[in-house]
């Protein structure tokens, strides 16, 4: 028969050469990975046969047989799983699947890391074949159809397809072990990797007996029953873990194992994780979760919209129900009042376990925050029965925080508030440490009082949409409004209001208004300056000024609206310009120093002067007058 020769895309062959390359450590997890897909083939099937029994036909006894050849030096993992027909082939065994993946294998076998048992994340399980094969051969028959295939690539940048006659139902893939990976010929050390990495599987891995003559007994490797429906005191840590690395396609050890079994009303069991580290996907636009689900032991889908609510999409695991109809589709699930019931409870636990570890372990829920704070954040913007539970989960970098790791939460920040403060004050931007060099914070520095430094692009939107918290208006340092005067300094802080007003301010202010005129939207003495001159404010009903960027950045917004100019009247600056512009009579040095100042509070805030040659020649002249004293 004829056999076409296909290249691997560009992408696939730089990841084959990662993968022979730079893996020596863990090269075992290539038998996790198989016998992973593997079992995912007997469930895409068993769920496919629900509606089309003559899928599965006679051989619905799903299996996954592992099995070694000496003299032949090939290891064969094969199941009677759903198979692949020649498109699947080509686009499953020649590509990859998710964008960005390539990147985040680069960087990650980049340094010492020699050791890419994170592949699995990735969606290129299969591909990890080549850690221990210089030849691959994948037989293959998909269910329904009459015609098999035989793939078939050595790892260097193609593969070939042929078809293929006489082939059972499903996929065999044989690898031709390499002389340094004969260890993998071994049948015990085979036993070893499937016990310690797939025993959780619930479908049976069975060892053939090696090839030399007599039927050997079938040995059953695995405990081939669902982990989930076991009891807690059955199931060890290992693996729960393992059973983590497989159904996340992770590597990490979990930071929170939920386990429970839901009964009454409605029956389901569930066995979720939160990972310890950030998958890196995570914040892809379809926000889409990754908990798998199954009906009485079937898998159904890992794509059941609304079983889990996109701010939790950090979870993974299984859900397995006991109600729901075996042959659901996708459509019925998405409006099924059980699911959202299901959906309910597991909120409810989740939630109530972060509480908990939240109390309990401030320290680790710490490290939970930094990986999944900003996800976390989506759910006060946009579930607001949740509003209460989620507020106080909520952790913040604050200009009263010790040191950079520092996290407040609200209760702590309205404890700490100063008497006559009335609002919680919080600064947004890109980055806490800029933040806290803000000239908005000077005045409340003065006074002793704590501003919150928000980050994450979602605070622009789940600040505004909540407003307050327990009735205490959360407002933008960077907004007016924030009447300073009558909070209280605290002790050992002096009273920084009202520094006197040298000469007739106004007159300057009125220049300034005068000289800036639509660049502006007013010119203000402020009470929020102590240190700087000048600085940029939003007005009240006016965007804020970081979301504004966010915004511009991303096209969303053609212009900048106007800000208020503040003026800082005890600054030795301003002083000096509103002495000159008394003493001269003109108005021309306060002019220039009005386009000065506007520009380096534009420079402050992160946005160039408009006009920069402009700006340059009026520093230039600035800086000669000075100089030549
Ligand atoms: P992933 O399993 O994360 O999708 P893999 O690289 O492990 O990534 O596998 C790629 C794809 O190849 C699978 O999604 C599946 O469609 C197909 N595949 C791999 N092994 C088998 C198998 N034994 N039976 C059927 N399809 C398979
Ligand atoms: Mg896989």
């Amino acid at each position: 028969m004829s056999e076409e020769r296909l290249e691997f895309k560009a992408e696939v062959s730089r990841l084959l050469e990662i993968v022979a390359k730079s893996l020596y450590s863990h090269r075992e997890v290539f038998l996790r990975e198989l016998i992973s897909n593997a079992s995912d083939a007997c469930d895409r099937l068993r769920y496919a046969a629900l509606t089309v029994p003559d899928l599965a036909g006679s051989d619905a006894d799903y299996k996954i047989r592992v099995s070694v050849d000496k003299d032949a030096g090939t290891l064969t993992i094969a199941d009677n799983g759903i198979g692949m027909g020649r498109p699947e082939l080509v686009d499953n065994l020649g590509t990859i699947a998710r964008s960005g993946t390539l990147a985040f294998l680069e960087q990650l076998s980049g340094d010492a890391k020699k050791d890419v048992s994170q592949i699995g994340q990735f969606g290129v399980g299969f591909y990890s074949a080549f850690m221990v094969a210089d030849k691959v051969t994948v037989l293959t028959r998909k269910a329904g159809e009459a015609q098999g295939w035989r793939w078939e690539s050595d790892g260097q940048g193609a593969f070939t397809i042929a078809d293929e006659g006489g082939l059972a139902r499903g996929t065999r893939v044989i690898l031709h072990v390499t002389e340094d990976a004969k260890e993998f010929l071994d049948p015990q050390r085979i036993h070893g990797v499937v016990k310690r990495y797939s025993d959780h599987i619930p479908i049976p891995i069975v060892m053939a007996g090696t090839s030399e003559s007599g039927a050997a007994e079938d040995e059953t490797l695995n405990r081939a029953s669902a982990l989930w429906m076991r009891p807690k005191s059955d199931v060890t840590d290992e693996q729960y873990t393992e059973f983590y690395h497989h159904v996340a396609h992770a590597f990490d050890d979990p930071w929170l194992t939920l386990h429970f079994r839901a009964e009454g009303m409605l029956e389901y069991a569930a066995l979720l994780f939160v990972p310890t580290r950030a998958p890196f996907d995570l914040y892809q636009p379809d926000r889409k979760h990754q908990v798998k689900l199954y009906v009485r032991r079937v898998f159904v889908t890992d794509d059941a919209e609304g079983l889990i609510p996109p701010y939790l999409r950090f979870v993974r695991g299984v859900i397995d129900s006991e109600d729901l109809p075996l042959n659901v589709s996708r459509e019925m699930l998405q409006s099924n009042p059980m699911v959202t019931r299901i959906r309910q409870g597991v909120t409810k636990r989740i939630l109530g376990e972060l509480t908990r570890k939240a109390k309990d372990e401030p320290a680790g829920y710490a490290q939970f925050w930094e990986a999944f704070g900003p996800v976390l954040k989506e759910g006060v913007y946009e579930e607001t029965g949740q509003r209460d539970t989620l507020m106080p989960l909520l952790r913040f970098r604050s200009t009263g925080g010790e040191g950079d790791q520092a996290w407040v939460d609200l209760d702590g920040y309205v404890e700490r508030m100063r008497p006559g403060q009335d609002a919680i004050y919080y600064i947004t931007g890109d980055d806490a440490d800029a933040l806290r060099r803000s000239p908005h914070l000077e005045g409340f520095a003065a006074k002793g009082v704590e501003v919150l430094l928000l980050t994450d692009p979602v605070d622009e939107f789940w600040v505004p949409a909540v407003g307050t918290y327990k009735d205490k208006p959360l407002k933008s340092v960077t907004r007016i409004g924030s009447d300073l005067s009558k909070i209280k300094a605290e002790a050992g802080k002096t009273e920084a209001d009202a520094p006197a007003a040298p000469g007739n301010i106004d007159r300057l202010v009125a220049v300034f208004k005068d000289t800036l005129k639509d660049a502006v939207k007013d010119v203000r003495t402020s009470e929020r300056l102590t240190d700087s001159p000048v600085c940029l404010v939003a007005d009240e009903g006016d965007m804020d000024i970081h979301l504004e960027r966010l915004l511009k950045q991303h096209r969303q917004l053609q212009q900048a609206s106007p800000r208020i100019l503040e003026v800082n009247p005890g600054h030795p600056l301003i002083a000096a310009a509103t002495r000159t512009l008394e003493d001269s009579g003109s108005t021309d040095r306060a002019e220039e120093l009005a386009w000065l100042l506007l520009d380096q509070a534009r420079i402050v805030e992160g946005d160039p002067p408009p006009d920069p040659t402009a700006f340059s020649r009026r520093l230039t002249k600035a800086l000669e007058r000075g100089l030549a004293g």
